[in-house]
């Protein structure tokens, strides 16, 4: 509050109703709905120089969706130009710029903004947000859109920093250098691994991929979509809608009855499981690749993936699986805990990201009420959020992909269903000319105690999950990726929870 001369107290007034943080699928969706809620003093921070978030920043060979892209996008804007089943990630990137001209977006766009921290002002009910060059900017609301896989995360393998030949991160591609003829390893074999293995393998002279967990694979059904469907897509948008009714119906069967309600549904996942296990047996020759191939967790502990040409690959003469542990990295190469050196020339870390820990959700430090870290608050109290999406002490504060917020079948229905929640929330701050939305304490711990209930039925707690080395699991132990829930329940309770468990002063 800042004293006039004629003492009057007059409150510090932000400069922005909202700020966005990033400019992922997660912080687009966020614009477009504030745009289509007659909100447009909003800005969206971004670090990088450029939109997309994961797409913009993940183009190593092979990317694509592994959600039929139909599913894949938002509902309200359909794309009749997909050119597979299963886009390719460039075309990912397209929608992504398409759906930020069309939705009008661009002008609020603030790149190079890496934000360093977010400070809650209780007495004048608002948020500064500082960013890393020092500059601070105000804003009455926060939606916080950072997503969960962003910090590329290097193997910590002894002797790594000393390999003296080009080592990429997938997440980090360098397209100027070629892979051709080379001999080249790769750490890791997430789903990640699973699309570059197959779309480098034909181009190099030797390929050693280094396992150390298997991962189940499911049989992908992509192929190119036909002009005349593409056309019929753009001339009848319904019928792209039919088709993405019918991917969201069985990729939400087989999430919600196999992988929340495992507990109750184990005859369906081990079905799953042995779909998968046959797709291995038709798919490679050699028994003992085989072995080596078939993960000894369950189905859903850990990321599974689709593919058709990954495991296949292993029959491949210049291909090597290999499952001995990594000792060390020496300049040149590989050596492996029996001692054997293989030499490579480009070392590859298809080693995945830094997930729930302390540092990566969120990001970037944020104190509430009465200083309150909210990433130290998370990693001591465990990751908790009233539907993915609020903290109490946070007041003023929204995630649109918190703690326990993903689940169903498409990212996009989530971040819409998300939204939804945030929406009322801001809209009925407007109506009531609150400058203070928090949830009510009572009404978060209830919810996160049936969260902890409801994981018990889920697949981490119930399909064999201790060898998985999952990152779905946190240091302890709870899964806070998987919202316990279906994404139809996610879709009502996004909409219609009632408004008075927040409390608007
Ligand atoms: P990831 O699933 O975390 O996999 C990382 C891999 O690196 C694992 O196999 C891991 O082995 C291995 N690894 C890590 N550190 C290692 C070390 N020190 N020594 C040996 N191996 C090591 O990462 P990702 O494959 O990049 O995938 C991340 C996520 O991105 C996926 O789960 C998915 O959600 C998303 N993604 C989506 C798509 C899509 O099409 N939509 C495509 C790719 C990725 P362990 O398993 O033993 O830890």
């Amino acid at each position: 509050m800042k004293q006039s001369a004629a003492g009057a107290v007059s409150a510090r007034q932000p400069e922005h109703e909202v700020v966005i943080i990033g400019t992922g699928f997660a912080g687009i969706g966020a614009g477009i709905r504030l745009r289509q809620s007659g909100i447009t003093a909003f800005v969206m921070l971004e670090s990088a120089d450029d939109l997309g978030g994961t797409w913009r920043d993940n183009h190593y060979p092979g990317i694509a969706v592994d959600i039929p892209s139909s599913t894949y996008s938002f509902s309200f804007e359909q794309n009749p130009s997909w050119s597979r089943v299963f886009a390719p990630g460039r075309e990912l990137y397209a929608y992504a710029n398409h759906c930020v001209d069309k939705y009008g977006l661009r002008p609020h766009l603030r790149f190079n903004t890496r934000v360093e921290k977010t400070v809650f002002d209780a007495d004048n009910r608002l948020w500064e947000i500082h960013d890393q060059q020092g500059r601070v900017m105000t804003a009455r609301f926060v939606v916080s859109a950072t997503g969960y896989l962003t910090q590329p995360k290097n193997p910590d393998i002894a002797g790594i920093e000393t390999f003296s030949r080009p080592i990429l991160h997938t997440a980090r591609w360098d397209h100027s250098l070629s892979l051709a003829g080379k001999r080249v390893a790769v750490i890791g074999t997430g789903a990640t691994a699973v699309q570059l293995v197959p779309t480098i393998a034909p181009e190099v002279r030797q390929l050693h991929v280094f396992q150390r967990t298997p991962i189940w694979i499911f049989p992908k059904p992509d192929a190119e979509i036909p002009w005349v469907l593409k056309k019929l897509y753009e001339r009848l948008p319904f019928t792209q809608g039919s088709a993405r009714m019918a991917t969201n119906i069985s990729t939400e069967l087989i999430m919600v009855l196999g992988v929340v309600y495992t507990k109750q549904m184990k005859p369906l996942i081990k079905t799953v499981e042995a779909i998968c296990r046959q797709h291995l047996k038709n798919q490679v020759s050699d028994p003992e690749t085989r072995r080596k191939l078939t993960p000894d967790y369950g189905f859903g502990c850990k990321r599974p993936s689709f593919s058709s040409d990954y495991l296949k690959t292993f029959n491949r003469s210049n291909v090597e699986l290999v499952t001995e542990g990594i000792e060390r990295i020496t300049p040149t190469g590989v050596v492996t805990n029996d001692g054997q050196e293989r030499e490579v020339d480009v070392l590859v870390c298809a080693t995945g990201f830094k997930v729930f820990e302390n540092g990566n959700t969120p990001t970037y430090k944020v104190y509430g009420v009465n200083g309150l870290e909210l990433g130290q608050f998370w990693d001591e109290q465990r990751y908790q959020a009233y539907q993915g999406a609020s903290v109490p002490d946070f007041p003023n504060y929204f995630t649109v992909m918190g703690p326990y917020a993903t689940t169903g079948a498409s990212w996009f229905a989530m971040i819409e269903s998300q939204m939804a929640h945030i929406m009322r929330c801001i809209t009925t701050a407007r109506e009531r000319r609150a400058t203070w939305v928090e949830i009510r304490r009572e009404v978060h711990d209830a919810y996160f105690a049936e969260i902890r209930e409801r994981q018990l039925s889920t697949v981490f707690y119930n399909n064999h999950c201790a060898g998985s080395n999952s990152y779905y699991f946190d240091r302890h132990g709870d899964a806070p990726f998987l919202r316990p829930s279906s994404g139809l329940e996610l879709w009502l309770r996004s909409r219609y929870f009632p408004i008075g468990n927040y409390r608007f002063a």
